[in-house]
Formats: structure tokens, C-alpha cells, sequence
């Protein structure tokens, strides 16, 4: 039987982004995918509409835009072409009236703001000034391992320059707090406060004003970008990439049980029985799956196993997607159109949300993170159409319903139909006639997305929680926060390893280096 140098579980974008990396390094590379298609969380179809295409999950990509892995493969020469919404963000200000808008020209979006209130466009101004001097370091030591030696120091320095522990405080201020203190107008506040509610860390809690911000200047310097056609090709070019270097890929595939020999990983093995061996296994598989099942709890150590019981994942998540055959409806139209809408009639109403996510209560006004897809990307339905999608966070274990419609958080159909409706709803009020526009309506909720993608367990997205006691060294869980593994020769390559959920490839690059840098140590 042949030794792979490297099998790789999984072929979401970490799962792909390691298997380039290690083919390039001139490793011989096979990518394990239990599903009929690749991608893991970046995927599209037209199981919604025949003539419209719908990401499943995953749509807006500025961290792969601005991961340095990711650029560095240079995806475009594999098919892949970026298409921009012709604003990236834009929030609804119902006692206002106003849309506050992000565009990636730093000027127009500070213009509207000074619209919005005096002195809030000089105060977006002096946001992005700041970030044009620690921004790259800041992002490159983000997607590093940690702790990020090189890019540490370089983030290190440009902290100092912009301003020291001014800035550090910034940075740490909850996002609630940052968009008061910064910005006069709610609708300003709201386009910033928005950003932080894409991870699950509190408005009010430390750690929610970074993620604001950063997704915030993501949008000014690399825009909020989407695959031309669909998510999917992203993963497409990732994996034309890999076998243009001779790596292997094979779909439904499912690896149940990776095989370890006196404490070192000799292979995997699939659901039919199948073994396969490998110098290196690596695991784009969330943390409670591989510690949980995938890895025998024999040749784990007992402190793993005892720490993993406190592995906290992050909230559920309900996704609705629609086929419209207009564009949405709204009643006041943003100025230009933004390709993601963040739904939240207030600051207070968004940190209340997420208090109420945290007591186990389905809220009774659901955030909506919602894409215009068409707006974004032409490619995606027929002209003068609408691909949308809206999704929202719920607890992981409901004890009751906010709202008056006694979802119990069952998520049976019942369940999924009610939620959706009070969705749909949240849009209708900003939108009148949204629901005669819609052709058709798919439901996708904790067990849909976990039946689609293992690693999304119970509708969790981020792979574990973001919020900071499960970040940096104590990710997955203390004593484990880097990619090496108890196990030798195994790796944790996904989403459930520093730095967490999102498209940027950081988990599966950091994984490949720890496997290189095994090798050459002769560890593997
Ligand atoms: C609804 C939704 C919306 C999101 N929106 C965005 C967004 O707009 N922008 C953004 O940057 N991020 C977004 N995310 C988060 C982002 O998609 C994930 O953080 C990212 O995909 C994680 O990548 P990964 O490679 O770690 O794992 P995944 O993408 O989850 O891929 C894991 C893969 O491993 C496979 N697998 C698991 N177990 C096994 C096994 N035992 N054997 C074989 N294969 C296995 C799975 O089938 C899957 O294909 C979203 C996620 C969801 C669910």
C-alpha cells in the first residue's frame, strides 16, 4: 500500500488552502471529503430556484480578499474572478429614516456619514487613518500562528505609531461602547456596532470593537468581494489549483477514525472500511468531532479530553434563502446598493438580541445579516431578479421564544417555517411587497446545514465561539493553540483552531507549516 506525505480531512477552504500548500512544498496529497462536492462551507447551487444560483453558507470573502495565504496562490489564474455589490454595507436607521453605507472609496462613505450627523465623517476618517498604519500588521498577525513572532513585532511597532495605548484601548473597547463614543448619528453607529454581530462576541463584551472594526476597514481597503457565478467557485479554483500540482481529491469519502500507533498518526479510515496511510493526517474538522470521535479517546491524552468538555461552541444559525423576480423593494432605497444589509433598528435592540441569545431565548427581532447577490454579482439570476439570502444567530439550546409564535428550538419544519416568517417579516417592514416578490423560499437550519457540512455542529458557523476566552492560546482549548495535536504526525487544520471561523485560510496554512516544519524535524 502506497504512504500518502499527507491526507487531508476535509476540503473546506482551510482543508484546501493546507493541501496547496503542502503539494507545492512537493508533498504528495490527498483530500478526504465526505460530501458529494467540495467546499465545505463555500459552496453554491440551484437547489432553490433552476435559475438562480444560491451560496449555500458562506458569501462575502474579504478575508480571503485580504488573507496574504490566500492572494498568494493566485486563485485568478485558476478561474476565479471577484465581483463587488456597488456599495459593500449598508444599515437602515428606521427612526431616521437614513441609510448609513460603507463604500470601498473611504471619501463617499465618510461624505454620507457628515450627511448623517456633523462630524461623523471626519470620525470615519480618522478610523481608516488610523488603520492605514496598524491595518496590515494587524491582519497579518491575526492570520499567523500564534504567538505571531514576525508580524507580532510589526503589529507591535505600528500600534505604538498610531497611537499607543490610545489605541489598544480602542481596540478593545466593546463595539456598542466604540460606535457612541465615536459617532453622533444611530445609523453611523449601527454600520459599525453591525459588523461585530458576524462573530458571536457580545456588543458589550471586550474583543466585539476589534472584529467591528476590522470588518469594517476590510470593506474601505478590499471591499466585501463574492466569487463571480458563485461561492462554489472558489473552492473550484482551490481544488483546479491543488490538481494542477498533482494533488488528489476524492468526494464522498467520509473519514471516520484516524489511526494512531504508539501516539503517532499513521493513516485514516473511511466509513466503507477502506484504510488509507499517511506520513501526516491533517484535520479540517471541527475541534469536538476530532476529540470527540475521529481520534479514540485511548490515544488521546486525559487532560485533552477533560478540557475539550468545556469546548463552548458558537450560536445556531437559521438561513433563508429566496429567488425573487425583482429586486428587493425598499422602501426607502439605499443610495447605492449595498451587496450585504445588516437588519437592527438600534444599537440597544442588537445588544438586547444577543443578551437574549445568551439566556437561551429565540430572539423576537432576529439580526438579519442579509445579501443581495444579484446587486453584487450579475451571474447569479436572470436580469431584473433578486438572489437573496438572510440569516440569523440563535441559541444552541432554546429555553423559550421571545416572540408570540412558541418556536420551541426543536427546529423541526414548524419551527424552521415560523422563524423564517419572522424574518421575512423584519425584511417586509423595511421592504413592503418583498413577499409578493418571492418565487421561491429555502430553509436551512441546524440540521440542514450539519447534514450538508459536518463541521457546522448544531448550525454552529465559526467553528467554537469567538469571544476571548476561546481565541488565541486557549483555542481549541488551553495547552492546545497551535496546529500540532496531542496525537504526533496529526494536525488541526479547520476553523476550530487559531484564528477561528471565516474564509482567510489562516488554519489551514498555519497546520501545513507545523506539518513542513515537523518533517523537517523528522517528527513525521
Ligand atoms: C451560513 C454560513 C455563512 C457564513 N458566511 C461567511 C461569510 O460570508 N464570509 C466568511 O468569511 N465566512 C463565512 N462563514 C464561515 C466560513 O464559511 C467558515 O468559517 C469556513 O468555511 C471554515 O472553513 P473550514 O475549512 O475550517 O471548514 P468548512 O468550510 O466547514 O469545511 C469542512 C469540510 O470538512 C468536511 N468534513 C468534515 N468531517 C469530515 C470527515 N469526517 N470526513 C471527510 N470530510 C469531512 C466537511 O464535509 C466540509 O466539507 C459562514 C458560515 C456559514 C455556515
Amino acid at each position: 500500500m502506497t504512504d500518502w506525505d499527507a491526507v487531508v480531512v476535509g476540503s473546506g477552504p482551510n482543508g484546501l488552502v493546507a493541501a496547496n500548500l503542502l503539494t507545492d512544498a512537493g508533498w504528495s496529497v490527498l483530500v478526504l471529503e465526505a460530501q458529494d462536492t467540495p467546499g465545505g462551507a463555500v459552496r453554491s447551487d440551484r437547489d432553490v430556484h433552476p435559475d438562480f444560483v444560491h451560496d449555500t453558507m458562506s458569501s462575502f470573502y474579504p478575508l480571503a480578499a485580504a488573507s496574504p495565504v490566500v492572494r498568494g496562490l493566485g486563485l485568478e489564474a485558476h478561474g476565479l474572478a471577484w465581483s463587488h455589490a456597488p456599495a459593500v454595507l449598508g444599515h437602515f436607521d428606521p427612526a431616521s429614516q437614513r441609510w448609513a453605507t460603507l463604500h470601498r472609496d473611504r471619501e463617499l462613505t465618510a461624505a454620507g456619514l457628515e450627511d448623517l450627523h456633523p462630524g461623523d465623517g471626519e470620525a470615519w476618517l480618522e478610523l481608516c487613518r488610523t488603520w492605514d498604519v496598524v491595518g496590515d500588521s494587524l491582519v497579518g498577525a491575526l492570520l499567523s500562528p500564534f504567538p505571531p513572532v514576525r508580524n507580532g513585532i510589526s503589529a507591535a511597532l505600528a500600534v505604538r505609531r498610531a497611537g499607543g495605548l490610545d489605541l489598544v484601548r480602542t481596540l478593545l473597547t466593546p463595539a456598542s461602547s466604540l460606535a457612541r463614543e465615536r459617532f453622533g448619528s444611530e445609523a453611523a453607529r449601527l454600520l459599525i456596532a453591525g459588523n461585530a454581530s458576524h462573530a458571536d462576541i457580545p456588543l458589550d463584551a471586550p474583543g466585539s470593537g476589534l472584529m467591528a472594526v476590522l470588518l469594517a476597514m476590510l470593506g474601505q481597503t478590499v471591499g466585501w468581494p463574492v466569487p463571480q457565478g458563485g461561492a462554489g467557485r472558489l473552492a473550484e479554483a482551490l481544488v483546479r489549483r491543488l490538481q494542477s500540482r498533482g494533488g488528489t481529491l476524492r468526494c464522498s469519502a467520509e473519514v471516520v477514525g484516524v489511526e494512531v500507533d504508539r501516539g503517532r498518526a499513521r493513516g485514516v479510515r473511511l466509513a466503507d472500511g477502506e484504510r488509507i496511510r499517511a506520513r501526516a493526517v491533517l484535520a479540517d474538522v471541527a475541534a469536538p468531532r476530532l476529540y470527540g470521535g475521529l481520534v479514540r479517546p485511548e490515544d488521546l491524552p486525559a487532560r485533552t479530553l477533560r478540557r475539550m468538555q468545556d469546548f463552548q461552541l458558537d450560536p445556531s444559525t437559521i438561513k433563508v434563502d429566496w429567488a425573487l423576480s425583482g429586486p428587493v423593494p425598499w422602501a426607502v432605497a439605499p443610495p447605492q446598493a449595498p451587496g450585504t444589509v445588516h437588519v437592527a433598528d438600534s444599537v440597544a435592540e442588537l445588544t438586547e438580541t444577543y443578551a437574549q441569545i445568551d439566556a437561551g431565548a429565540v430572539p423576537d427581532k432576529p439580526f438579519l445579516l442579509l445579501g443581495q447577490m444579484t446587486t453584487t454579482d450579475p451571474h447569479r439570476s436572470p436580469p431584473g431578479t433578486e438572489s437573496v439570502w438572510a440569516y440569523t444567530h440563535m441559541p444552541q439550546d432554546v429555553r423559550r421564544d421571545a416572540g408570540e409564535d412558541g418556536i420551541t428550538g426543536r427546529w423541526d419544519h414548524d419551527d424552521l417555517e415560523r422563524l423564517a416568517d419572522r424574518m421575512q417579516a423584519r425584511v417586509e417592514r423595511l421592504a413592503p411587497g418583498f413577499g409578493d416578490r418571492v418565487t421561491a423560499r429555502r430553509i436551512l437550519g441546524p440540521r440542514e446545514l450539519e447534514a450538508r457540512n459536518a463541521n457546522l455542529i448544531g448550525g454552529a458557523l465559526g467553528g467554537g465561539t469567538a469571544q476571548l476566552h476561546q481565541q488565541l492560546v486557549f483555542r481549541p482549548v488551553p495547552g492546545l493553540g497551535r496546529a500540532e495535536t496531542p496525537v504526533r504526525g496529526l494536525f488541526l487544520a479547520s476553523a476550530s483552531a487559531h484564528p477561528g471561523g471565516g474564509v482567510h485560510g489562516a488554519a489551514g496554512s498555519n497546520a501545513a507549516r507545523a506539518a513542513l516544519l515537523a518533517r523537517r524535524l523528522r517528527r513525521v
